[in-house]
């Protein structure tokens, strides 16, 4: 396996240097980007581009996101070490040791099996564990599981599902990309057992959500 070296170092504090400047704030967020070998988790034949803000392929059609992309929905979700969190959208499993990084426990669940299996082998192998890998559909989020503090939702979806919504503990915040084509980033708080607030943050471009797992 590829190492992480000095020069890898560099690349990730310019790219946090990058990141910094197009509005990220939040210093937690930043020190993970700036510790986590992000060339670890794609292809070897691509390290080049690792450190490049922007998203890459990883094999089944999807892409790692889009490093802008990773912090900006981190900030979102106001990561307080302990929250259980919920991903959807496992892919390289960046996302998800950024989020073990900020010492969140970690449910993810991929659709893909390829993905699912690259992470399971792949994380721990870098030091991130997470409480919980599983391959299925997002769309169902994780009954057994719930309730969550925080649920991220790395994959536009073409509606917000209402199923993600009655698993978020009272006080708990859905990060999700809403729309086809186009996203548009939503938090919506939950408030009350039936009181949700709503919030948006602009347009963004992801892979989309897609129904029925290729079991
Ligand atoms: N967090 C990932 C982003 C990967 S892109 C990373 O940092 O690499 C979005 C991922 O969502 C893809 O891997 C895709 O296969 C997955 N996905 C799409 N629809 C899904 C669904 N219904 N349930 C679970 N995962 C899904």
């Amino acid at each position: 396996m590829i190492r992480d070296t000095n020069k890898h170092k560099g690349l990730r504090n310019q790219l946090v240097a990058q990141i910094k400047r197009k509005g990220i704030k939040d210093e937690n967020v930043l020190k993970a980007i700036s510790k986590i070998p992000r060339h670890l988790f794609m292809d070897s034949g691509f390290i080049d581009f690792a450190y490049q803000d922007k998203p890459f392929p990883i094999g089944a059609d999807q892409t790692i996101s889009q490093p802008y992309t990773v912090a900006f929905q981190t900030e979102l979700l106001e990561i307080i070490p302990g929250d259980k969190v919920l991903e959807i959208g496992t892919g390289s499993g960046y996302q998800t040791a950024i989020l073990i990084e900020l010492k969140a426990e970690v449910y993810s669940i991929e659709r893909q099996k390829e993905l699912y299996k690259m992470a399971k082998k792949f994380l721990p192998q870098v030091g991130y564990v997470p409480k919980k890998l599983v391959f299925g559909d997002g769309y169902a989020g994780l009954p057994e599981s719930a309730p969550f503090d925080k649920i991220l939702v790395t994959a536009g979806a073409p509606y917000v599902p209402k199923v993600l919504l009655s698993q978020l503990k009272i006080g708990g915040k859905l990060v999700i990309p809403v729309g086809k084509g186009i996203q548009v980033m939503t938090v919506i708080e939950r408030k009350g057992p039936k009181k949700f607030e709503r919030h948006e943050y602009g347009d963004f471009r992801f892979v989309p959500l897609l129904k029925d797992s290729n079991k």
